[in-house]
C-alpha cells in the first residue's frame, strides 16, 4: 500500500491519480453538456481547489472564464452570525452563470455563510462543483450540483488539499492512516 508522511502523520492512498482524472473528465463533460451555448464563470475558492479547478477547466469546451477568490470569515458587528466574504472578487457577476469550484464540502459552513453574499451580486444562476463531499459531516445543508467523490468523514490530503500547509502537491488523494 502506498503511504506518505506529511509533518508528523502517516497517510495511505485513498484515490489514485488516474481515478481522479477519470472522474474530473466525467464532471467536465457533464458541465459541457449542461452549459451548452452558455458562457459560465468558474469561481474557484483558494487555496484548496486550485488543482481541481485547473484540471476541470482544462477540459471545458465552452467560452468559459475562471476567477480565483479567497473566502475570509469575520464576525458581524451587530449580528451574532458569522459572515464570509470574498477576497479578490474583481468580476461583475450580474447576470452571469456562476459555477463555484470547491476542494471539499465538509460541514457546509463555508458555503452556507458565503452564498447569501454571492446572491446579492445578482448572478443569473449559481451552481456548486466540489471535488470532495463528506455527507456524514454535514451540519449546514448546501445543495451541491457536481460532486467528484463522496468520502467518509476522515481527514484527507493531496490533490490540492493540505495538512498544515503541506501535501497539496500530490496527484492522488490520501487518508489519515
Ligand atoms: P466546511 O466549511 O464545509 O466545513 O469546510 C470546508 C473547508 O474545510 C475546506 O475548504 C477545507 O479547507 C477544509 N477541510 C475539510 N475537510 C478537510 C479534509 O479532510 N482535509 C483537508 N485538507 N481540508 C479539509
Amino acid at each position: 500500500m502506498v503511504t506518505i508522511r506529511v509533518h508528523d502523520k502517516e497517510f495511505k492512498e485513498y484515490l489514485p491519480a488516474v481515478l481522479i482524472q477519470q472522474r474530473v473528465t466525467e464532471l467536465a463533460q457533464q458541465i459541457n453538456t449542461d452549459y451548452a451555448n452558455k458562457q459560465p464563470l468558474f469561481l474557484a475558492i483558494l487555496n484548496g481547489s486550485f488543482m481541481f479547478a485547473a484540471d476541470l477547466y482544462r477540459q471545458i469546451k465552452l467560452d468559459a472564464e475562471i476567477s480565483f477568490i479567497k473566502i475570509a470569515s469575520y464576525q458581524g458587528m451587530r449580528s451574532s452570525g458569522q459572515v464570509m466574504s470574498a477576497v479578490g472578487m474583481d468580476q461583475d457577476l450580474h447576470g452571469r452563470e456562476v459555477i463555484i469550484v470547491e476542494d471539499i464540502v465538509d460541514t457546509g459552513k463555508t458555503l452556507h455563510h458565503f452564498l447569501p453574499s454571492l446572491h446579492q451580486l445578482e448572478p443569473a444562476s449559481i451552481r456548486i462543483a466540489t471535488f470532495l463531499h463528506k455527507p456524514e459531516a454535514t451540519t449546514f445543508p448546501v445543495l451541491i450540483d457536481y460532486v467528484g467523490f463522496s468520502i467518509p468523514n476522515q481527514f484527507v490530503v493531496g490533490y490540492g488539499l493540505d495538512y498544515d500547509g503541506l501535501g497539496r502537491n500530490f496527484g492522488a488523494l490520501y487518508q489519515l492512516a
